[in-house]
């Protein structure tokens, strides 16, 4: 079955992070889409009570999609650990409690690992586009590595500096973000979005 593709105009980017959403309105500038905020347009945040980062994902965009009435696109994303049991996962941005204390979580991560020799963990980014109707596409994308302790640089945000994705030489916290953004979790799940569901400009 061939995805539902987005046919233009408005789209309501569901996030209430300003950062997130200037980020994925810069992503979509070259196709033919009018970006709105959902805080902009003052729509509630839904509660994430899902259990999968898939979940998380489909019920921001519903949520957006049934109070706009406009095609909705969320995204829900996190690090998965295996020596933790995938932990923190769907918890990520929780672990580091109200004050944002991305420093703390990765202490955290670290100490669960404890000498475990398995530190192997994914970036993971589920972005689900939804329509009033109630009709949902979902796309995830990854990107694997280990974990480094001490954490090493200070780009990026969340878990980037302990996060050394497979091959390469510096952590996320460490890389150009354009060199980040050209393999992360969220590039690869917006590649997919874009091939399934967006026309090229001309296309
Ligand atoms: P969300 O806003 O519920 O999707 O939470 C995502 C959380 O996962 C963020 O707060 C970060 O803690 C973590 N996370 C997701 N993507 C990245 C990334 O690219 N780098 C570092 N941390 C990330």
């Amino acid at each position: 079955m061939s995805a539902r593709r987005f046919a233009g105009g408005d789209l309501v980017v569901a996030t209430h992070n300003p950062g997130k959403a200037a980020e994925i309105a810069e992503l979509l500038a070259p196709f033919s889409v009018n970006v709105l905020a959902a805080g902009a347009l003052g729509l509630p945040e839904p509660d994430e009570t899902g259990t999968t980062f898939e979940a998380n994902a489909d019920l921001k965009a519903l949520a957006a999609a049934r109070a706009s009435g406009k095609p909705s696109l969320a995204d829900d994303s996190g690090l998965v650990v295996a020596g933790l049991g995938g932990d923190p996962g769907i918890y990520s941005a929780r672990w580091a409690g109200p004050t944002k204390d991305f420093g703390a979580a990765m202490a955290r991560v670290n100490a669960g690992l404890g000498a475990n020799p398995d530190r192997s963990a994914f970036f993971v980014a589920v972005l689900a586009l939804a329509w009033p109707d109630g009709h949902v596409e979902r796309f995830r994308g990854e990107v694997h590595g280990t974990l480094v302790w001490p954490a090493r640089g200070t780009r990026g945000f969340g878990y980037d500096p302990m996060f050394l994705p497979t091959g390469a030489a510096l952590t996320f916290g460490e890389m150009d973000p354009a060199a980040k953004h050209a393999i992360s979790h969220r590039a690869v799940a917006f590649r997919r979005l874009v091939a399934a569901c967006f026309d090229l400009p001309g296309g």
